[in-house]
């Protein structure tokens, strides 16, 4: 794919038309959060001018329209991800549904059991399982991550088998360092074992856009504002028997059957998970995101974003004192990378002088960047919408940076 139909896909996202500080925007920091196309804006907008109702409660037309534009989003997404509609459950986001997953698994947890995670993990996919650790006694072991931060799969599916880790919580694609993990491979060498495996997926909806029946996971958990969608949004897919067994996390309205005080009943999986009123918008939103990628084709799009990225590292290479980590050879297009010993932060206040917005510190990985031995780098994070240009620009800022800084 050349830079002509990006051209077009770029013209469906208003933030390229706006300036920061009186420069167009350089923006790659999609790995924190993506842009809007125009679509999901208007189907935002349009549900709250003419479609605004609760939904799942009203007779009324208005609320019926709510429903059935909701519920048909969690069908799209179903077929997105190629499993059943009543496998998809929503949340706000990733974290959320990591901590569902890691609270509900709890339950089949007991002493010296073995959580397996890795270092590359992000926070949202620690912490939940630290304390879910906590009240079993299960215990954490991580999979094998070398100095440059790539998961040696060898070594990584032998420990699987000698551990037989109850459960394996790994993410698909890193988001400090953008790494694109063989999880299929491991999800395999974990089968023996009867491991529960939860595939972090916040980072690989977008780019990967997986099919889950061929991954095999049982539990996979995305964030919608990562793929094109609104924020507060996100969602688990949970293969339906593993899912409907994990008890109740919230509660309230809309996730039971019965309520009494001698007793309440619970609906099954998803409507038990998503007591109250849900994020409606979010999820009508979503849907545009859903059906705009659809639309695209998504090979183009990834050689696009492939190209970029190769251009991107090629040129980075080029500057002497440039230290780029991670898996360059299997990556989503997020160069995380540190000058010298210039300090991340440094570098991110006068590149965002040059109207360049990355991300810089640890990128909620601090175990990552203890592995690494840093204490955080500067991210760029690729996306579709992305140019040569905005290639070009970033290089040539980082340069001027790095003149100011010597
Ligand atoms: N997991 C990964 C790999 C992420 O990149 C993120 C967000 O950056 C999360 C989990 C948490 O996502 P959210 O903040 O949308 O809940």
């Amino acid at each position: 794919m050349n830079d002509n139909p990006c051209t077009q896909i770029r013209h469906d996202f208003p933030i390229f038309e706006v300036s920061v500080d009186d420069q167009p925007l350089c923006y790659l920091d999609s790995a924190a959060t993506t842009q809007k196309p125009n679509q999901v804006i208007q189907a935002v907008k349009d549900f709250y001018q003419s479609q605004n109702a609760n939904v799942h409660r009203g007779l009324h037309t208005l609320s019926e329209q709510a429903t059935t534009a909701y519920e048909a989003v969690r069908r799209k997404l179903a077929q997105f991800l190629n499993v059943q509609s009543r496998e998809i459950v929503w949340t706000s986001g990733a974290t959320a549904s990591l901590n569902l997953i890691a609270y509900g698994l709890s339950d089949s947890l007991k002493k010296d059991d073995v959580i397996l995670l890795s270092p590359l993990e992000h926070h949202a996919n620690i912490v939940p399982w630290q304390l879910a650790a906590k009240r079993t006694g299960a215990r954490i072991e991580l999979l094998p991550v070398d100095a440059q931060g790539i998961l040696q799969l060898e070594q990584a599916k032998a420990l699987i088998e000698n551990l037989k880790p109850k459960v394996m919580s790994i993410c698909h694609a890193s988001n400090a360092l953008g790494n694109i993990n063989d999880v299929a491979a491991l999800i395999a060498s974990s089968k023996s074992s009867g491991t529960v495996t939860v595939i972090d997926g916040a980072q690989s909806l977008l780019h990967l856009r997986p099919d889950l029946q061929q991954l095999d996971c049982d539990f996979y958990v995305f964030s919608a504002h990562k793929a094109l969608g609104p924020t507060g949004l996100g969602g688990l897919y949970g293969r339906y028997e593993l899912l409907n067994a994990l008890p109740v996390y919230q509660s309230g309205g809309e996730m039971i059957d019965t309520v009494s005080f001698s007793g309440t009943t619970f609906r099954p999986a998803p409507e038990k998970f998503e007591p109250g009123t849900p994020n409606i918008a979010g999820v009508i939103g979503f849907g545009a995101a859903l059906d705009y990628l659809a639309a695209q084709d998504h090979d183009a799009l990834f050689q696009h974003e492939q190209s970029l990225y190769q251009s991107l590292l090629q040129q980075l290479s080029g500057i002497d004192g440039i230290r780029i980590w991670g898996d360059t050879a299997n990556n989503v297009g997020t160069v995380s990378f540190n000058y010298k010993n210039e300090h991340h932060y440094d570098l991110a206040t006068l590149l965002n002088t040059h109207g360049i917005a990355v991300r810089s510190g640890h990128h909620c990985t601090q175990p990552l960047m203890a592995h690494l031995g840093i204490e955080g780098t500067i991210r760029a994070s690729l996306a579709f919408y992305n140019n040569q240009q905005d290639i070009s620009r970033f290089i040539a800022a980082l340069k001027d940076t790095i003149s100011l800084l010597e």
